[in-house]
Parts: structure tokens; sequence; C-alpha cells
């Protein structure tokens, strides 16, 4: 069974999407307690105008907080070419841009459209490059709203083709699979990412990010690691959500992502019970959100993690 990398998003994509603007030092603590658990990419924070986003203010002190753990992938998510400029210069390992294929979204969500996102697109790569090597960050693209969008609706599948394709072609190393919108089922995540394949190399795309907003998750990551894909992102209790559809829940739920994947043998490096204990410490941070997940509830079966492969031929 391949190992699979999780990358938490809870710091970003969580944190960004709650009221409370938590603590530096809190920010620290979670990132700390969840790569002693075992987690070892964490997308820490974004380079985004501290007017539109204050939750994100401290992301330059975070990354530099972050880099101290030893073999922790720090990645940043950067809305232009500014914040990516911020984002070198903290020393983030892993940048990524959202490019929103409903241009509707693009342009509500980071103000500009396809043509002028292109643009950021190449203008972030060429600066990426001037790293010397050895000190250069992996910068990938991730296309959000690949399954559908809650402003245009539909987004054509060919289109999601046509654009990897495109951004790819900037000299991009990769794209990332978003369903930001939680529209997507297993057989449509299956299509877009076999269609990236075929067009573009298997090398492109090795990661997705689901959201949970309808309860298909979990199907379309298991269908994606079915698939091959090698990198989940996920929150802590499925923190973050679409503020275009307010009581959804967000991202697939990091704790049962680990059940899962652990019980069915695929390797994570995650410690479950120490990742529901930095849930159980995190929640009492953020005492007015709601927390998702099954597994914190229902607890770890006693024979977890010790018997589960031992019938296997
Ligand atoms: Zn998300």
């Amino acid at each position: 069974m391949n190992p699979i990398t999780i990358s938490e998003v809870g710091p970003r994509d969580g944190l960004q999407s709650v009221e409370t603007v938590m603590s530096t030092a809190d920010k620290m603590t979670w990132i700390e307690t969840e790569y002693r658990a075992g987690v070892r990419e964490i997308e820490v924070g974004s380079f985004v105008s501290p007017t539109v986003l204050p939750q994100m203010a401290d992301t330059a002190v975070v990354v530099a907080g972050a880099r101290r753990f030893e073999n922790l992938v720090v990645a940043v998510l950067v809305p232009n070419v500014r914040g990516c400029e911020a984002a070198i210069e903290a020393g983030a390992h892993k940048i990524s841009i959202p490019l929103s294929l409903s241009e509707t979204h693009s342009q509500k969500n980071v103000r500009r459209n396809h043509k002028q996102m292109l643009s950021e697109i190449s203008g972030c790569q060429k600066l990426v490059d001037q790293v010397p090597l050895g000190e250069r960050p992996y910068f990938e693209v991730g296309l959000s709203t690949a399954f559908g969008c809650t402003i245009e609706g539909i987004v054509e599948e060919r289109f999601v083709i046509e654009m990897a394709a495109r951004v790819l072609d900037l000299g991009v190393a990769e794209v990332g699979l978003s369903d930001t919108t939680g529209m997507g089922n297993p057989a449509h995540l299956e299509r877009l990412v076999t269609g990236i394949w075929q067009r573009c190399g298997e090398a492109r795309l090795t990661g997705v990010h689901l959201h949970n907003t309808r309860g298909q998750g979990l199907a379309n990551a298991l269908r994606a690691i079915e698939l091959g894909i090698t990198t989940l992102d996920s929150s802590l209790g499925g923190l973050g959500g679409c503020p275009f559809a307010p009581g959804a829940s967000g991202n697939i739920v990091t704790e049962d992502l680990v059940f899962m994947l652990e019980s069915m043998g695929h390797e994570t490096g995650i410690d479950l019970e120490a990742l529901l204990a930095v849930r159980h410490q995190v929640a009492t941070l953020l005492p007015e959100e709601e927390w998702f997940g099954f597994t914190a509830s229902a607890g770890l079966p006693e024979h977890f993690g010790k018997t589960a492969l031992a019938e296997t031929p």
C-alpha cells in the first residue's frame, strides 16, 4: 500500500473562514502538536491583505515558527505575485495559488479574470525560478471550483482539463484539483483526474483538495487514492466552510481520513490517538465553532492499529 501524505489545511482554510482571530501563540501550539502527532505537511496561512483577512495577518511569523520543525513541509496560499514574493521571503516550502475555473468566482474571490490570473501565475513562477535551487519553494496551482460553482453552476470538464494544460504550459510543476464547493462525486473525480493525466502526465497532478459539504468527502478521497493520488488535503475537525453555503461542513475531516487510510493499511505516519488529543485542544481554542467528524465522537476501536492487517494473506 502506498504511503499517503495528508496535508493539514486547518490553520489556513479553517481559520480564514471563522470569525475568531486566533493568536500567533495558539496557532503555533496547534501546528506543533499536530506535527508531534506525525503530520508532515501543514498549510499554515495565506499571504493576503490583512484588511481582507485579519486572521492571516501573522502568516510570515507563523511560517518562520513552523520552519523550526524538522521535515515539516510548511505550505502557504497566495492570491497573486505580491503574496508570492512575501511567501518566498518568509521561507515557505510550498506555495499554492488558486485559479478558480469559474471566472465569476475568480472575480469575486481575487478580483481577477482568467487572463489576469494566468499572468499572475506566470509572474509567480518566474519569481520562484529566481530562487537558488535547494532553497526554491515548490509552486503549484490549485484548480478551484473544479467540480462546480455556486454562482456559475456547471464547470465544464473539458474546460478544467484545458486550463490545467494552459497552467502547466507556463512552466508550473503541478496542478491540484479542488472541490471548493463540495459538489463532486467519485465518478466526476475520476473523469477529471484521468483526463488531466492523459493530457498532461500523471506527475503533474498528485493531490486533491476535497470538501465534505454534501457528505461525499471520504468517498471522493477513496476514489482518489485508488486512482493513485498521493496527497490529500484535510482539516482538523473539518474546520473551514464555504461562505456561499452557511452551516455546510467544510473540508474533509483529518481524523476520519487518517482512520480510513490507516485501517486500510496505507501509511500516513500519523498517530491517531495523538491527533484526537490535538483536536480536543484546538477545539477549546475555538469554542464557537462546530466540529465535525465521526471518529472523535465514536472513539477508536480497541484493536485499532494492532490487528487490522493480520489476516491479509
Ligand atoms: Zn477548501
